[in-house]
Order: C-alpha cells, then structure tokens, then sequence
C-alpha cells in the first residue's frame, strides 16, 4: 500500500562517491525496514562526516616570500586581525602553525618555517614538520626559486605528496616591468617571468614543474584561479569540496561550483525531513525541518562569504563600502543570524512550500497512507524550499562578487 510515496524518497537516493557506499545503503536499509530514527541518525552522521573532512595544506618557502600574507587573505583574514597570521616577521626558527579557516575549521593552512639553515636542513625538513598529516604541498618564492626549494620539492616527491610552485608578489613585479618599459604587455611579462621560474627548476632536475603566479593582495587575478583548479583536479575526491567550500569567491566559476555541490546535498536534507516525517511523534517533522533549514541555510550563507564578517572582510580589501555591496542582496537571510522567526518569515514567501507543509500536516490523518504520503510531501516540501532559498543566495553571491570586483 505504502509503496508508491516510499518509492519517490529512496529513488532520489545515489551516491555521491563510492566511500559513501557504505552509508547509502544503511540509510536505504533502515529506511525501508520503516526505521526512520535509525535512518535519520545515519543520514546526520553522514552528513556531519561529509562537513568535517580534514584538509591541511602546507605552505612553505623563505621567510619573506609572502607565506603568512596568502594564509591571511586565502581565509578572508586581513593580516593584524584576530586569528592573523602575523606578517613581516623576521623569524628563522619557527614552527609549523597550523591556521584553521575561519567558517569550515577542517580546512588548515599551514605555516611552515623556510626550508635549510641550520635549523631545518632539508633532509631533515618534512620528518621535522610531520608530513604525512599534509595533503600537498605549496611551495612560496618571490624570485627566482632555489636549491632548497628544489631539495624540498624532490624530497616531497619522495615520499610520495604533491607539491606546487607559486612565484609570489606578481603585482610588485608587473608594477616594476611597467615603470621601467615603454611598450609594456601584462601577458608577455607574465609569460617571461613563469617561462623563467620553469626553465629555472627544470635545469636543476624537476620535470614539468606546475608554477603560478598569484598575488595576495589580488587574489582574483592572475593564476590564483588555476591553481585552486588544479588542487581540486589532483585531490582525492571526497577532499575535494572541503576544498572548494574554503575557497574565497574569487570567481563566477567558484561561485557556481559551490552552488553545484550544495545542491548535490539537498537530497540528503529532504531524506532526513522525510525520515522525520515518518517518526509518528506529533510536532517531530516541523522541529526537525525548522533546525535542519537553519543548519543548511547558514551553511549557504557562510559558504558563500555572504555572512557580516566576510561582507565587512570583503568591503574593505575592495574599497566598496560595506552598505553598497549589502544594496544588491535580495535575500533576508544574508549577514543575518539566523533564527527559527527568520527561517520561517522565508518560508512563507515560498508559496508552494507552504502549501505542501500544511499538506504534510493533514495527510497524516488519513488511515494507513497518512505516514508515508507525510514522508514523500516532506521529503518535497524540503527540497524545492533548499533549492529556492540556494537559488536566492548564489544568485546575491554572484551580485557581490560583481559589485566588490566590477
Ligand atoms: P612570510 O615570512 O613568508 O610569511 O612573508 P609575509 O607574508 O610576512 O610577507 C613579507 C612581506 O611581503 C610583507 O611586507 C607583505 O606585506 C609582503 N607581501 C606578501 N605578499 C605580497 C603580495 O602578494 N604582493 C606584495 N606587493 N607584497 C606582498
């Protein structure tokens, strides 16, 4: 009799990857075996699981070469802030830091000490900065890049890790080039500079090294773009967007990135609601729906830096006033905390939405199929709201992006 409803909830269940084998099969077990409290305890471990995968990322290179900066601006921290790391520091015997980003904490840059000297031969180097905990590695210079960086780059080889080249400061050279040439071509200027860098290490020993030229006080310029692309591209899968939701938005491309993988998530949020729909505690459903929503919807928000710190981060690296980018928000639940008043003044401007909540509502009183025909209407109820109020919020994230970058 139940089939039918039943059938429209686990038939939106794929996996995502195949590490999630194992979890997709459990919620579908327990589902199916009409266990929602099991079914809803599986789909928030896996959920909490999928927000909590770790990604350090360690960066090295001589002290000055502008390591500390890029740690500050990749998080949306300006240097000298709380959680900074300090800049300008003339420091030859520090220890790795460890700089937790600010909303997704399972995302770590590191800052490690420059490579060679007495205190940190390279030999030595990754065994004293424990290695093995670090995903790849991002080796800095603001010239041309030297013996030890090699030494490193070699030994990171080694034991088996990834490492890239990032040829700091490109602004202060472009700055440079463009003072001292009367005919001054950026793209020429950049090719010379990253053909060199690439002669450079190739001519002491690494094949096809992989370099970019990033400036950290513009990170949406230049090679910043291609180097995050590349770190999604040659990380492990379900790394991947631990990745990418710690990334500034940098880019229409990252925004919409970002939109993508949420929406992939959706499915799971709409299976807990309807989990919850089939437990048969009265008032069950509506709690769970209204502490998932503002769960999920502050996700949104801080994933895509539309929460007050990083509007207020973002105003001032851009120079556009933090009420100007706040014109072209639509949505209410931007640079807002979110509470359960707030959640709900949204739901009610999605007519459909409400309409199917108080459809979920009434069909648990009919006999027999009241339970499941609750489950697939909130199971509908919570996907559409998801996708309209993702919908609302990428499309403010492009605005911003458009109006802090023009
Ligand atoms: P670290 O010792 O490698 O951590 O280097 P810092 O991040 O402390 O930077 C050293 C100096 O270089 C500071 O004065 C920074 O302001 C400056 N700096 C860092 N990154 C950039 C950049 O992308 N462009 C320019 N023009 N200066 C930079």
């Amino acid at each position: 009799m139940d089939a039918s409803p039943r059938t429209a909830v686990f038939s939106r269940i794929t996996m995502d990857t195949p590490h999630d084998c194992e979890s997709v099969e459990e919620i579908k077990e327990a589902l199916q075996n009409n266990n929602q409290a099991k079914a809803m305890a599986k789909i928030q471990e896996y959920l909490d699981r999928q927000n909590n995968i770790p990604l350090n990322i360690a960066i090295t290179g001589e002290t000055g070469s502008g390591k500390s900066t890029f740690v500050n601006a990749f998080r949306g921290i300006k240097d000298g802030d709380a959680g900074a790391a300090p800049t300008g520091v003339r420091e030859t015997t520090k220890k790795p830091t460890p700089y937790p980003h600010p909303n997704y904490p399972n995302v770590k840059l590191w800052d490690l000490p420059g490579v060679g000297g007495r205190h940190f031969p390279a030999d030595q180097y990754l065994n004293d900065v424990g290695f093995e905990k670090f995903d790849f590695f991002i080796i800095f210079s603001d010239t041309r890049f030297r013996e030890n960086d090699v030494k490193l780059a070699r030994e990171i080889q080694r034991m088996k890790k990834k490492f890239y080249f990032v040829r700091s400061k490109i602004d202060n050279d472009l700055r440079a080039q463009k003072r001292s040439q009367r005919e001054f071509s950026e793209t020429e200027t950049k090719e010379q500079i990253k053909e060199d860098c690439i002669q450079c290490l190739q001519e002491q020993g690494i094949q096809s090294p992989q370099v970019f030229l990033v400036s950290s006080f513009e990170l949406h310029l230049h090679d910043f773009s291609l180097l995050t692309e590349t770190l999604e591209r040659e990380l492990p899968e379900h790394k991947r967007n631990a990745l990418l939701f710690a990334m500034p938005n940098i880019s229409l491309e990252i925004i919409n990135k970002k939109k993508k993988a949420f929406q992939a998530k959706i499915k799971w949020h709409a299976t807990l609601s309807a989990a919850a729909a089939g437990v048969p505690v009265p008032g069950l459903s509506i709690a769970v729906d209204a502490a998932l929503l503002a769960g999920v919807v502050t996700q949104y928000v801080f994933g895509f830096g539309l929460d007050r710190p990083s509007l207020k981060s973002l105003a001032e690296s851009s120079g556009v006033p933090f009420d100007d980018l706040m014109t072209v928000i639509i949505s209410p639940l931007a640079a807002r905390e979110m509470t359960a008043d707030l959640i709900i003044k949204v739901l009610s401007q999605c007519a459909g939405t409400a309409a199917l909540i108080a459809a979920e509502e009434g069909s648990r009183l009919i006999p027999i199929i009241g339970i499941p025909a609750a489950m697939a209407l909130s199971f509908t109820a919570t996907y559409s709201t998801l996708n309209f109020i993702l919908n609302n919020i990428a499309a403010d994230a492009q605005k911003v992006f458009e109006k802090a970058l023009g």
